[in-house]
């Protein structure tokens, strides 16, 4: 034990000389050396350990769980709103009677902006008893009242007419209330027939005179509604100028295929200058073809 402990000592003894015999910087050089050249063997050894461990690629298989936001994304399109229906309350089909659908068989959309000037209402587009437009009182009528678009149009259209041609225009009837919309189809089954009833006369909802954009017309010296107004001195002049303020003849003849409706020569409809223009222009005689949405009709229609 003896023998081996000497040479300990004389070791520490030449380390702790040699230390004395440099100066403090080269100490510090002596450490930071030493200190740099462990931290690089560390380093390297880190990085062989990581190196060798690099194989944790095996771990990237985690971008697998990446595509979880592919599947984030798809419920946010889905607003695309859906549309309320009105259901049929006569069930198992459209029913026809010589070519014209009884309304209370099909399904109709409700509109979702009955506001629009030109939206499009038929038997397959309803506004419902809720909505009920801005109204003010028409001139050159018996009280009847339109939307203000619709009646300062109705003026204009009135006063050009009268000082061009000389024809007194007169509204017989513009706006109409959820109440006698109803009473006026109910009314009309057992007055006219139900297959006259579903051709001329309009359900609730699927009318255009609940929006306030919809005039029956003539002339002040025969205020009835006639199916050949069209064809007189005024109707056809209404006929050419009427898209110069915004109206169109709504359901022509030959077009109940389309329309849903029979011809009514006494029928207009505001739907602004621009659209009545553009239909004008175009030679698009219904407001179902401006907008791509004929009535659709069964296989076996036939009229
Ligand atoms: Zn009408």
């Amino acid at each position: 034990m003896k023998r081996n402990f000497m040479p300990v000592i004389l070791v520490t003894a030449i380390v702790a000389t040699s230390c004395f015999g440099t100066s403090c910087q080269d100490k510090k050089n002596l450490t930071r050396l030493t200190d740099t050249s462990e931290s690089a063997a560390i380093s390297s050894y880190l990085e062989s350990s990581v190196s060798t461990e690099t194989p944790t690629p095996t771990e990237t298989p985690t971008p697998t769980e990446t595509p979880t936001p592919t599947s984030t994304p798809t419920p946010s399109p889905s607003p695309t709103p859906v549309p309320e229906y009105v259901e049929p309350i006569i069930t198992g089909g459209p029913v026809w009677y010589n070519g014209y659908v009884d309304p209370r068989s099909v399904r109709a959309e409700v509109v979702s902006n009955p506001e629009d000037i030109a939206v499009l209402v038929n038997k397959y587009y309803t506004t419902t008893a809720e909505y009920v437009p801005e109204l003010t009182l028409a001139k050159y009528s018996a009280g009847q009242k339109l939307r203000p678009e619709a009646a300062e149009a109705w003026e204009k259209m009135h006063d050009a007419c009268l000082s061009e041609i000389g024809e007194d225009l007169y509204l017989i009837s513009g706006y109409r209330d959820w109440a006698t919309q109803t009473y006026s189809f109910n009314n009309a089954i057992p007055r006219r027939g139900l297959d006259k009833a579903v051709c001329k006369n309009a359900y609730p909802g699927r009318s255009e005179h609940p929006l306030g954009l919809a005039l029956d017309i003539n002339i002040k010296s025969d205020p009835e509604i006639r199916d050949n107004f069209v064809y007189t001195k005024a109707g056809k002049w209404v006929l050419e100028h009427g898209h110069e303020y915004g109206f169109i003849w709504r359901y022509p003849a030959d077009y109940g295929h389309i329309t849903g409706y029979g011809v009514e020569g006494w029928h207009f409809r505001y739907v602004g200058v621009e659209v009545a223009t553009e239909m004008y222009d175009n030679n698009i005689m219904t407001l179902e073809e401006y907008y791509g949405k004929p009535q659709l009709l069964p296989d076996d229609y036939n009229e």
